[in-house]
């Protein structure tokens, strides 16, 4: 008997045993046997056909006592050991999701591999060419920045394995998806069709499961999942936005279930990386176009390939409205495309009142010439996130904060390099961007 079923089984003996007699309750309630629940019917073995027939005189007890505890009406079932019902015969292995939700435009084909991601994208790789071959690398827990590629290199797992064998059962799914189709699931009791779905494949795959956090019965339910599947050997695919130690509103066995296989993290793009991507860009539209063209781009965005792609096919569209793909057109096409920080007018003031706050410094100081540690590291976060957020030149953020641009530059180099290797950093710089644009 699954837990829940047991669960509910003891309340409604509880409450029974106050309403019959103490030898009714040990001859005939306490040897019923409940076998399965659904939306409608509640199933019931009994022993023999004696213990049947006093049985169905307490059938609308228990019904009413379901009602009273559950808030909802069922009909109660009572079965013979070799009388067993339909619903509940073996099931054969289920088929194949009918859609695995897969994203078929990302593919391993199509992502170019650099030092900021060959290490996630070889642990994806691995896992689809050896997909049922699971040894330590399952889970697979993915983390990084938004706009790296991890959406698009799980799905590639998926659509690779696929490609080999259409009867792998694959399900790709957004945790904010899967978070509302369970709310839908405890509306309607209809929890044997969600675990259906989700305990009966060969690969789950979790994207942006950080939104999971803070929801306690979601993290209940997908502990059953990830156990159950983990059990019958299929493997589990998550993504997030961080760590899984960073994930603060997160049951602790989950967090130690997310640890227990392979964590990859997928580091912002380098120059080399960028520009191999635009240009494949380049070679998927079949067009000329000059390097420095595309080194002002991959030069002028660093931190998020979303963006980069963004780029590309604004200058792309002024390319050919213009027919001109020169330099020039690059450098109006960035300056007229507007950043998505300013969109919601993020000022160099806001950016100054956050870094401020979230510090716990004053902000005179972080405009101060003031040297101290304390002040000197959120200034240069500061600079950092002005030049990031909002695409300030260093001549720009030395205006606003009296440095000079050597100064500037320093900083914003220094921020950078910091987390590069620093998840403390990653996961500071994360959340004031997240404030920055709230
Ligand atoms: P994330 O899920 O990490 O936020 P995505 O997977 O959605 O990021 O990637 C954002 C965009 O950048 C997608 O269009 C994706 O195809 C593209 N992209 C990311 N990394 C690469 C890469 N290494 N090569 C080619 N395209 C990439
Ligand atoms: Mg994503």
């Amino acid at each position: 008997m699954d837990q829940e079923l047991k669960n509910i089984w003891d309340n409604i003996l509880r409450t029974l045993k106050d309403e019959v007699s103490p030898l009714s309750f040990s001859t005939w309630i306490k040897r019923m046997k409940p076998r399965h629940l659904n939306e409608e019917h509640f199933y019931i073995q009994v022993s023999d056909s004696t213990h049947l027939e006093r049985a169905e005189g307490f059938k609308s007890l228990i019904e009413n006592c379901f009602k009273l505890l559950y808030h909802r009406e069922v009909l109660i079932e009572f079965f013979l050991p070799d009388h067993v019902p339909p619903v509940l015969e073996e099931k054969p292995r289920p088929a194949a999701p009918s859609s695995s939700n897969l994203i078929s435009k990302y593919t391993f084909d199509n992502f170019i591999v650099g030092s900021s991601n060959n290490f996630a994208f070889s642990a994806c790789f691995n896992i689809a060419e050896n997909s049922t071959n699971i040894n330590f690398d399952n889970p697979l827990f993915l983390y990084g920045g938004s706009g790296l590629g991890k959406t698009h290199l799980i799905n590639a797992i998926g659509n690779f394995i696929l490609s080999k064998d259409s009867s792998k059962r694959i399900l790709y799914i957004q945790t904010e998806a899967f978070v509302n189709e369970f709310i839908s699931t405890i509306r309607k009791y209809s929890y044997t069709a969600f675990r259906e779905k989700y305990r009966n494949v060969d690969l789950l795959m979790i994207d942006d499961i950080q939104f999971i956090e803070g929801k306690e019965q979601m993290q209940q339910e997908f502990f059953h999942t990830f156990n159950t599947l983990y059990e019958n050997g299929s493997r589990i695919i998550m993504t997030c936005d961080k760590n899984p130690s960073s994930l603060h509103s997160l049951e602790e066995r989950l967090r130690t279930r997310f640890q227990s296989g392979v964590i990859v993290d997928i580091q912002a793009p380098d120059y080399e990386t960028r520009m191999a991507i635009l240009r494949s860009k380049v070679a998927q539209l079949s067009l000329i176009i000059p390097d420095e063209s595309l080194h002002h781009i991959a030069s002028h965005i660093s931190t998020n390939i979303r963006e980069l792609e963004g780029a590309f096919n604004t200058f792309v569209s002024y390319g050919q409205l213009t027919h001109d793909f020169s330099l020039h057109t690059a450098e109006t096409s960035l300056k007229n495309r507007i950043s998505p920080a300013l969109k919601k007018k993020v000022s160099p003031q806001l950016i100054l009142e956050v870094v401020a706050t979230f510090y716990g410094v004053n902000k005179e100081d972080l405009l101060s010439k003031k040297r101290r540690k304390e002040f000197a590291f959120p200034r240069q976060v500061m600079m950092f996130l002005c030049r990031n957020e909002l695409d300030f030149t260093y001549e720009q953020i030395g205006a606003f904060t009296e440095k000079d641009h050597s100064t500037v530059m320093h900083a914003v180099k220094k921020i950078e390099s910091t987390a590069e290797h620093d998840l403390k950093m990653q996961d500071d710089l994360r959340e004031l961007r997240r404030r920055i644009s709230d």
